[in-house]
């Protein structure tokens, strides 16, 4: 892959040192894992369990979690990571990703002894990790979920139903969401970890999406689970939700920004060899536009979300508005991406299996999960409108009297 972005202003020597090291290990220790790999549900698990266990083993999970007590997630090492996975191959990212956002809650919220329990196992590859907000009628309206968790002696009892649980079914420990009932809608909620082989928590179903990878509807049946499950206080999940989106968001960006610049690449090696009407696709002029703006395309993108990274871990506060940008305009732009290179492939760009085809496919989830690009927008909008009307609010304040 072209790391020539690492040059931007954006990085240090050790985020350099990351990629390099990661891209490194791609070639060498995960090449034989290719996107053709055995797509049944006993496949699919078996091969996320390999790849959590060669990342694990080298040390490649250390961005996922952060181990050091009232510390903070280098998110753009996160963002490296799943940029360049992604470019490799889309599983890879799934699964790095969900070690991150299936631990981000304890990371962030978790007491000492949740933090000890669950993030070295993860870190070393050795356990998987899932996240369980959405639910069947609760996917962008997260507010308006349903399951339960009742209080009862030093327990809670938990009852509902979670879907597109990804790693549903192989994760070692669930980060759910559930309704508390302190206050109505989003005020009422909080978060617990459980542990896969809780009494009660099952797999419903398997759900296949057009990119296979391990998800599934849980089911939560009286599941009971000490009080000390819970991760930061009663009636704080919906904050410990979205402090962890607020770090995870632009990761998926990222994601996107990989799949982007693999359908580059690969769109570049097939224009420069195809002849067509006796000269290289490549001298052609319409070709060349499509270069043009997949190249200005990616780069834009590059830069959404590394602004955002920079940002978040150098100003070290909250960067919805810019996670926002970079999630919608990255996975957007994508999706634009990869049609362009199926298209300077022609048929062979939609044979199953094909690099460019397998993209196509790998991409679309990116606009709907951890917010929909509706969604982003409708964050974007209140954001700038909120920071207008503070503009004006300041403006009339210093109005001579
Ligand atoms: C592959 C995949 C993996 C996932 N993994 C996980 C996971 O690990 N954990 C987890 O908890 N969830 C996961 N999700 C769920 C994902 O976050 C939800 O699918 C997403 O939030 C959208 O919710 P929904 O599917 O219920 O769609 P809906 O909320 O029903 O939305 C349907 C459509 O309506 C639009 N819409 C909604 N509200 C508005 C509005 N106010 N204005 C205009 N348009 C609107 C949406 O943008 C969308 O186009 C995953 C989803 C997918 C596809």
């Amino acid at each position: 892959m072209d790391l020539g972005f690492l040059e931007w202003p954006f990085f240090t020597p050790e985020h350099v040192d990351f990629a390099r090291r990661l891209s490194a290990f791609c070639r060498s220790d995960l090449s034989d894992i290719d996107s053709e790999h055995d797509e049944s549900e006993t496949g699919l698990d078996r091969t996320c369990r390999e790849i959590a266990r060669r990342l694990g083993g080298a040390g490649f999970f250390s961005p996922c979690v952060v181990e050091a007590p009232g510390g903070a997630f280098d998110v753009r090492r996160l963002c490296l990571g799943r940029e360049i996975l992604a470019a490799h191959l889309g599983l890879a990212d799934f699964v790095f990703a969900m070690q991150g956002l299936g631990t981000g809650p304890i990371s962030l919220f978790g007491s000492e002894a949740q933090r000890k329990r669950y993030l070295p196992p993860v870190t070393r590859g050795e356990a998987i990790a899932a996240f369980a907000l959405s639910e069947p009628n609760a996917g962008s309206d997260v507010a308006s979920m349903t399951t339960r968790a009742e209080r009862d002696g030093a327990h809670y009892v938990i009852n509902g139903a979670k879907t597109w649980i990804s790693n549903g079914g192989i994760a070692a420990h669930y980060v759910v969401f559930a309704r508390t009932g302190e206050a109505p809608g989003a005020k009422g909620l909080s978060a617990f970890v459980v542990d896969a082989d809780t009494p009660g928590l099952s797999v419903a179903e398997r759900v296949r999406v057009i990119a296979p990878h391990p998800i599934a509807t849980m089911k939560f049946e009286d599941c009971r689970v000490p009080a000390s499950a819970m991760l930061g206080n009663p009636g704080e999940g919906f904050q410990v939700a979205m402090g962890t989106l607020d770090v995870f968001r632009t990761t998926v960006g990222a994601a996107a920004l990989g799949f982007a610049r693999r359908a580059l690449r690969e769109a570049l090696g097939r224009v420069l060899e195809r002849e067509v009407f006796g000269k290289k696709l490549s001298t052609f002029q319409l070709t060349q536009a499509k270069i043009a703006d997949m190249g200005v395309g990616v780069d834009a993108a590059a830069l959404l979300v590394y602004r955002a990274a920079w940002t978040r871990d150098t100003a070290k506060r909250r960067i919805t508005r810019e996670a926002s940008m970079a999630k919608l305009y990255a996975t957007e732009t994508a999706q634009q991406v990869i049609d362009m290179a199926v298209q300077l492939f022609g048929g062979t760009g939609v044979v199953s299996g094909k690099a460019v085809e397998t993209l196509y496919r790998e991409i679309r989830a990116l606009r709907i999960y951890e917010g929909t690009s509706e969604i982003q927008r409708l964050v974007i909008a209140n954001e700038i409108l909120k920071g207008y009307s503070k503009e004006l609010r300041d403006r009339v304040r210093w109005l001579p009297a």
